[in-house]
């Protein structure tokens, strides 16, 4: 990290979507601290392509389902960021982790229902709570949501209402940290080939042929597709966005 340089924490940067964010956010000239779950060498890898890019980068360990463990990940990154740049400061928050849930509604388990609600909810909503003390003022928070929230495939009701949850609580972000010049949006994609959901809109012929015949453009996204939106949101350039949700689906189920 360096003194001089913004800096954005991008939870699940390990793989697929957080993967791509962290690359391109690096790209604008802004230093990153990613998280990974259990992939620590995927993690490094980008690290190491952070760091050839010129710009600075350190992965730790997070899961984002356990707010018990939050204290300590933010003592570990401030005290890393402390160290580094002489403040325990950052930039920007990304809240991209996520793990895949279809069920459909009638057998969705209370199991099945809190893990997704403990990481694409309840996780997002203490994590950015417990690191907004170190957010910078002028800073801002970016939450991904999903095509999910707007538009209801079957199998993905507690995915998608919880997707629907951190979305509405993006815009109280907004409102209540607007006094601290911190904006608050939110990121959300269609259908991306990735591991998510066992990498099935990437791997099943059937599924990505279907998604692709819904989406304006006439394909399923990338990781590339997502990475530079979220990278624009943290620019200069992007300082009078607050309280959005901007979709990246390629015009999916318009
Ligand atoms: P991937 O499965 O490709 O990557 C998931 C990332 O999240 C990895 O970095 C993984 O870390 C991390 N992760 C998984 N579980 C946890 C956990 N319990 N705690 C902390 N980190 C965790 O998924 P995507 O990149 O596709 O998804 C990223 C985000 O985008 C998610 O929020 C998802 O809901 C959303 N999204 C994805 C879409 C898609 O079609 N792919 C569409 C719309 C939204 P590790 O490598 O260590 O396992």
């Amino acid at each position: 990290m360096a003194a001089n340089s913004k800096i954005a924490l991008v939870t699940g940067g390990s793989r697929g979507l957080g993967k791509n964010m962290a690359i391109s956010i690096a790209k604008k000239g802004i230093d990153v601290v990613l998280t990974y779950n259990s992939n620590k060498d995927e993690a490094d890898k980008v690290v190491a392509q952070i760091e050839a890019l010129g710009q600075k980068a350190f992965a730790l360990q997070l899961d984002t389902s356990n707010v018990k463990a939050f204290d300590d990940f933010v003592g570990k990154m401030t005290g890393h960021l402390q160290e580094k740049t002489g403040s325990p400061n950052f930039d920007f928050l990304i809240n991209n982790a996520g793990t895949a849930l279809y069920a459909p509604f009638a057998e969705t388990t209370e199991q099945q229902f809190d893990y997704v609600m403990n990481i694409h909810y309840k996780g997002v909503f203490f994590l950015t709570q417990k690191a907004l003390p170190f957010l910078n003022n002028g800073g801002r928070i970016i939450n991904i949501s999903s095509g999910l929230a707007r538009f209801s495939f079957p199998g993905s009701s507690a995915y998608g209402s919880m997707k629907g949850a951190i979305e509405t609580l993006t815009r109280y972000l907004a409102k209540e940290l607007g006094p601290r010049g911190i904006a608050a949006n939110i990121v959300a994609p269609g259908a991306i080939e990735t591991d998510f959901g066992g990498g099935h809109v990437r791997d099943d012929e059937a599924t990505n042929k279907q998604i692709a015949s819904v989406t304006a453009l006439g394909r399923v996204g990338l990781p590339d597709d997502i990475g530079g939106v979220v990278a624009f949101l943290c620019t200069e350039d992007a300082k009078w966005i607050n309280g959005q949700r901007i979709e990246v689906s390629g015009g999916m189920m318009l």
